[in-house]
């Protein structure tokens, strides 16, 4: 079985933390994965296990409740949990990633005392919401509006596809709103909404083609009304401070991807082992072994792309164009992984409940969330100064 934590070449806190998410996922997460993508249910214990072992924390120091980690600490969890279930593992990169994040970056003493020692505990979830029924990839294209009323922000709008936005355990959504403009330029800022708050509405579910098990919603605001100190970071720095946090989430959705290509490298390995047909192994045909072969250097590839742009991140060295660029190696892995891996498993592979079933639902919205394909090729270039 292959296994990258065994070339040695991690720092021993690193591979210690790697390897615990991994016996967790084993245990905990890949036994009830399949029940949970069939139900459309939330895993709540896989969740509550999560904050026991302080993941949702891991990137936080300790005085706001977190493990004193950075962000690639948060990347292998991914890695880990990706490889047994993505929807576990999406909630909890949406959680710290896009969730609490936010607040630690660009949000103020008060904001920050507040919101992340709840957040970083992994007792509540905060959401992201970005995306609108008509601003997707052009994300600037935001339509609600925030509209200053004495010492309130009144809030109108929608916002679509958002992750973890509709729990039982979700508490507040950061989302962005046009706060103004001149000549025809919008002003976009960043106002935190908690979700208890009178006129916003988590709509029902969407019924969706994978990542069943996370949580996904509509959201609409209607005369939804904050304190004016909700404002997250500056007014009118908040796409642009959206848009750190995105190129930060490639590298964590690159971590996440990474996961489900090796996932799908380590179900073929020995699934071509065990297989029987015309009396041998199927992996002793060259036809399997050489896709095998392929599978797992798309894996190995995408990885270094990762840990690349996390290296590059955290030594506060630009990373933009190694983000896009391992969100793009890793999720169109984790896709042609799974594809590959369905065809070794033939017609078991095109059942649900097996794994490599679902990383072949699963790992379509890789390619799409968090900037699509072409979006990333499109940083890409404008990096190359095309
Ligand atoms: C399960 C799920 C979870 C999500 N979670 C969140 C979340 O938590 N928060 C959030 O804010 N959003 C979230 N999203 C939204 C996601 O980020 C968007 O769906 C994605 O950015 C694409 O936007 P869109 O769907 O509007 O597609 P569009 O932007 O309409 O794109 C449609 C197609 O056109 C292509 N395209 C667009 N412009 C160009 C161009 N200039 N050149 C070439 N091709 C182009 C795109 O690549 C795509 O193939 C989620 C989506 C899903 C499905």
């Amino acid at each position: 079985m292959t296994d990258f934590l065994s070339t040695g070449t991690l720092p021993d806190e690193y591979r210690q933390l790697a390897l615990t998410v991994r016996d967790f996922a084993n245990q905990v997460v890949a036994p009830v994965a399949a029940k949970h993508d069939a139900e459309h249910s939330f895993p709540y214990e896989v969740v509550a296990g999560m904050a026991d072992m302080g993941l949702f924390g891991l990137p936080f120091p300790e005085e706001f409740g977190g493990m004193g980690g950075d962000y690639f600490a948060l990347c292998l969890a991914l890695e880990e949990l990706g490889k047994v279930d993505q929807s576990v593992a999406i909630t909890l990169e949406a959680g710290v990633s896009l969730g609490a994040m936010p607040i630690y970056r660009f949000g103020n003493d008060k904001q920050k005392a507040e919101w992340l020692p709840l957040l970083a505990s992994g007792r509540a979830l905060g959401a992201f919401g970005l995306t609108e029924p008509g601003a997707g990839s052009d994300a600037g294209g935001t339509r609600t509006t925030a509209v200053l009323d004495g010492d309130s922000w009144i809030i109108n709008g929608s916002k679509q596809f958002i992750t973890n936005s509709g729990t039982d355990i979700t508490r507040l959504v950061t989302v962005t709103a046009v706060t103004g403009g001149v000549d025809g330029k919008k002003e976009i800022s960043t106002i935190i909404v908690p979700t208890d708050t009178p006129g916003f509405t988590a709509e029902p579910a969407y019924n969706k083609v994978g990542w069943n098990a996370s949580d996904t919603h509509p959201l609409s605001f209607d005369d939804v009304r904050v304190p004016a100190e909700n404002l997250l970071g500056e007014r009118g720095r908040g796409y642009a401070n959206f848009l750190r946090i995105l190129d930060e989430g490639r590298i964590a959705i690159a971590a996440l991807s990474v996961g489900a290509a090796q996932g799908c490298v380590d179900e073929s390995v020995r699934y071509a082992h065990d297989r029987q047909a015309f009396g041998r192994a199927i992996g002793s045909n060259q036809a399997i072994a050489f896709k095998i072969a392929r599978m797992e250097a798309r894996a190995h590839a995408a990885r270094t792309a990762y840990y690349d742009a996390a290296a590059l991140m955290l030594s506060g060295k630009p990373f933009k164009k190694e983000a896009a660029i391992a969100k793009l190696v890793a999720s169109e892995a984790a896709m042609d992984n799974a594809r590959d891996a369905t065809q070794i498993f033939g017609g078991y592979g095109f059942m649900n409940e097996y794994a490599v079933a679902r990383h072949y639902r699963d790992s379509k919205i890789l390619e799409i969330g968090e900037g699509t394909t072409e979006v990333q090729l499109m940083l890409i270039g404008r990096e190359l100064g095309l």
